[in-house]
């Protein structure tokens, strides 16, 4: 039985902005003691609540053990940004894994976000969602990939695009950097830390149970799955395992098919109100469509929320301020010298692919995973998904399952710096124009 070291397992959120302003939760008590469950869930994430909820909106019993809080992962300090569809387009996964595949995938590519919506709505979640996002396009490269991409989504359904050629782009994004961008009306953002908190209330105003601070050390199989805790263990029908980049082993058949990496962001003082406007005028959030890409937003107390940075094997910089600020400063030069507030990193999981990693081991062990930096929306998928299968109905989440999951070239060893000498190649690109 692997075992994970609890010993070095933080107890609370990470100091960022979400933190600071993250609406007063419960704490949940850890587990004590052997207790039974239709269904385990490992990880108190977007996989794992929203799975959770699912299944309680359906009536199961579903006990969640998460190691630290709830959100304290990627889904407690991301960029906050509703992107629609997958890492990998849709043409892509047209050419690799056929039509079948991509019908299927396709139909389910704008879900996500919905969910979210209907998830804001029915529980009354307070999480500052904002509607739509950009897509900016720093070269004419990128610009004719964006127009092609608007093609690509229509084809699946996605009509709420509109293209922003030449300078019209600024009349949503107050920065000289670009030359174009995609507007995706159906995207948004919101404060990941309050949407993750507020679907686990909702979870627990349903009879769900959550027990933080309980790392789970091991999983024996069986058709009753013995979950471990060092105080206590759930035996269970079903098992979730939902700990994505922060489940370091416990799973050894996932092991190698993923690589943890490390994103970092920033968030400034806050802006005065004529200056936000000017940089970013409608309030909706922006990636740019470099391969090391940044991502930006404005927060409801008007900071600028500044992501980019990868580290690849999730390990932090010296100075988060240090990676951030030339960008910020090359996006927005109007915020030279702006003070900032907070800075943090988290880790998101990488699959060779792109793609999110669905499966089971045994019939009774479900796993989803490896959503490679687009994780706010799929993961919702994600939890309505393992919610059919556990019902029995399994075309959805087989149509994930049945994709390859890939080894990363180089084993443990060298995956990290092959990978990152890949991206250098591409950032290069990216900065060349080629
Ligand atoms: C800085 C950053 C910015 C990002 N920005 C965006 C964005 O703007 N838009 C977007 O779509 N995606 C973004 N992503 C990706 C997105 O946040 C993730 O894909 C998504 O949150 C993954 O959710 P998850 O629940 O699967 O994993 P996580 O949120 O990481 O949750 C996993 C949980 O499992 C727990 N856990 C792990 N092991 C155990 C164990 N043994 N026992 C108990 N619990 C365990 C962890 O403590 C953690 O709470 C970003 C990611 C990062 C790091």
């Amino acid at each position: 039985m692997p075992q994970n070291t609890a010993s070095v397992i933080p107890s609370r959120h990470v100091a960022s902005y979400y933190a600071a302003s993250a609406h007063a939760s419960p704490e949940h008590p850890a587990l004590q003691g052997a207790t039974t469950a239709d269904v385990c869930v490992v990880g108190g994430g977007f996989t794992g609540i929203s799975s959770a909820l699912h299944l309680a909106e359906k009536g199961f019993k579903v006990i969640v053990l998460e190691a630290t809080r709830v959100g304290f992962g990627a889904s407690g300090r991301n960029g906050g940004q509703i992107v629609n569809s997958y890492s990998r387009d849709m043409d892509v996964i047209e050419a690799k894994y056929g039509e079948t595949s991509a019908r299927a995938l396709g139909s389910m590519a704008f879900e996500g976000n919905r969910i979210i919506r209907e998830r804001v709505a029915t529980y009354a979640i307070d999480c500052d969602l904002k509607d739509g996002n950009l897509f900016a396009a720093c070269t004419d490269k990128q610009m004719n990939g964006l127009i092609e991409h608007k093609a690509l989504w229509e084809r699946y359904g996605n009509r709420e695009l509109e293209l922003l050629e030449g300078d019209d782009y600024r009349r949503e994004i107050g920065s000289q950097r670009y030359v174009g961008a995609l507007l995706d009306h159906s995207g948004g953002h919101l404060h990941p830390l309050n949407l993750v908190l507020g679907e686990a209330a909702a979870f627990a105003s349903l009879g769900g149970v959550i027990h933080e601070q309980s790392p789970v050390t091991g999983i024996t199989h069986g058709d009753t799955v013995r979950v471990s805790t060092s105080r206590g263990e759930v035996r269970a029908k079903h098992v979730i395992v939902a700990g994505n980049a922060y489940l370091k082993g416990l799973l050894p058949e996932l092991e190698g098919k993923s690589m943890p990496c490390g994103t970092q962001v920033v968030a400034t003082a806050p802006l005065d109100e004529a200056l936000a406007r000017e940089l970013l005028p409608n309030d909706r959030c922006v990636e740019d469509c470099n391969y090391l890409l940044d991502y930006y937003r404005l927060s409801a107390d008007r900071r600028l929320i500044y992501g980019g940075g990868v580290t690849y094997g999730g390990r932090d910089p010296a100075s988060i301020e240090a990676v951030i600020r030339p960008n910020l400063e090359t996006t927005f030069p109007q915020l030279a010298g702006v003070g900032i507030d907070y800075a943090w990193s988290g880790n998101f999981l990488l699959t060779l692919n792109r793609l999110p990693q669905f499966g089971r081991i045994n019939h009774n062990v479900f796993y989803a995973q490896g959503y490679s930096g687009h994780g706010v929306t799929c993961t919702h998928l994600a939890g309505r998904l393992m919610a059919e299968a556990l019902s029995g109905q399994f075309e959805r989440f087989d149509a994930f399952a049945g994709l390859p999951h890939t080894a990363f070239p180089g084993g443990r060893l060298f995956r990290v710096p092959l990978t990152a000498l890949g991206a250098w190649y591409y950032r290069m690109r990216d900065q060349l124009g080629w």
